[in-house]
């Protein structure tokens, strides 16, 4: 028997496919080379954008046609998409996902594969290390609460094991991941009770460890504790995601992004003022319900101030279930958001490299 895992969105999705393909392996499966050779297909969803979502729809054709070719073939959805529909108590979500997928056969929730599973990594040399599962921000924009459910930290000894294993097995390369790194450990309570710049100082610490990097920070959460854990770490890649996701601060609100864009700007500046040779990347959103031309204008000039080298732009879409979706109206047209988005991206090209999506 065989298995194929098609993964898309973010890395922590790439981290949960190599553990999904860790416990089919320790199942007797083995890994096939190509969606036509296997017996399982698991598709690893992710919901953050709908043209994300749209591209898993598009597989139902190719999917029905090796069913035809193949007796027993299996398809299992997971993911975003399946943690989204699986949350919701109405359960109309996940009916509308079986009428638009009648050619899956089983919905598995992510929380299933445990952090104890072994990972199956293809590299050799980095090695994705996910620390935390969920977000308790609520984002109005954002699926992940509800996909996901709410924060759970890692226990760190745990964390440490891992990357100590890693360094054994000849990795050089770590990167801890978690929707928001800076607050790991703040649903620890006594004894246990860490903060991320400490598990940061202790994954520098372990020997043949060269590099470590973190993905995603929310500026919120971003402490001076960890600014000097990072200045005086030089295994700490001094490239930095930090999301802005807008330059206008009634939009944050709206987003219930829970810092203003003078808190942000500060934040930089402060990173800047101890490493100097720091760069940083971001996520914005264009065309946020509500959003004016004024108030795009005003992520224009924190974008010419701060200088991003690297920025993922999305297009607003409304991702069902959320209060973005539920409550406000998607009312920046197509060709608007496309307009906006290219300004942005002209930009970043200008001050560095750019990674649209
Ligand atoms: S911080 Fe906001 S955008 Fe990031 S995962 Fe949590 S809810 Fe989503």
């Amino acid at each position: 028997m065989k298995y194929f895992i098609q993964t898309f969105g973010c890395q922590m999705n790439l981290a949960d496919s190599e553990r999904m393909a860790g416990v089919y392996q320790a199942r007797g499966l083995a890994e096939a080379k190509f969606l036509e050779e296997a017996d399982v297909l698991i598709i690893n969803t992710c919901s953050v954008r709908q043209s994300a979502e749209d591209r898993v729809y598009g597989l139902g054709k190719k999917i029905e046609k090796i069913r035809r070719e193949r007796d027993g073939f299996k398809v299992v959805l997971t993911g975003c998409v399946t943690g989204r529909a699986l949350s919701d108590k109405s359960g109309e979500q996940l009916k509308d996902l079986k009428r638009k997928m009648p050619w899956v056969d089983e919905f598995l929730p992510i929380e299933e594969v445990g952090f104890e599973t072994t990972p199956l990594r293809k590299d050799t040399q980095h090695a994705w290390v996910p620390i935390s599962t969920g977000c308790n921000n609520y984002c109005t924009y954002c699926v992940v609460p509800y996909s996901r459910g709410r924060e759970v930290s890692r226990p760190f000894e745990e964390i440490i094991c891992e990357v100590e294993e890693l360094a054994r097995r000849g990795y050089k390369e770590a990167t801890l991941l978690g929707q928001n790194v800076n607050s790991y450990g703040k649903d620890f309570s006594g004894a246990k009770f860490t903060t991320f710049p400490r598990l940061l100082e202790a994954v520098c610490k372990v020997a043949g460890i060269e590099k470590v990097r973190f993905l995603t920070s929310n500026p919120q959460d971003f402490s001076d504790d960890l600014i000097e854990v990072i200045a005086r770490e030089p295994k700490v890649d001094r490239f930095i995601h930090l999301p802005i996701q807008s330059g206008d601060d009634t939009v944050l609100a709206r987003m219930n992004r829970k810092y203003s864009t003078a808190h942000y700007k500060q934040l930089t500046d402060k990173i800047r003022s101890k490493i100097s040779d720091v760069e940083f990347g971001t996520d914005v959103i264009v065309g946020f319900p509500g959003e004016t031309k004024e108030q795009f204008e005003n992520t224009v000039a924190t974008f010419k101030e701060i200088s991003f080298k690297v920025a993922y732009i999305g297009m607003y879409s409304p991702r069902p279930g959320t209060a973005a979706a539920k409550f406000f109206k998607d009312d920046v047209s197509k060709e608007e958001k496309k307009r906006r988005f290219h300004v942005l991206d002209q930009l970043v090209n200008k001050s560095g490299k750019k990674k649209p999506v």
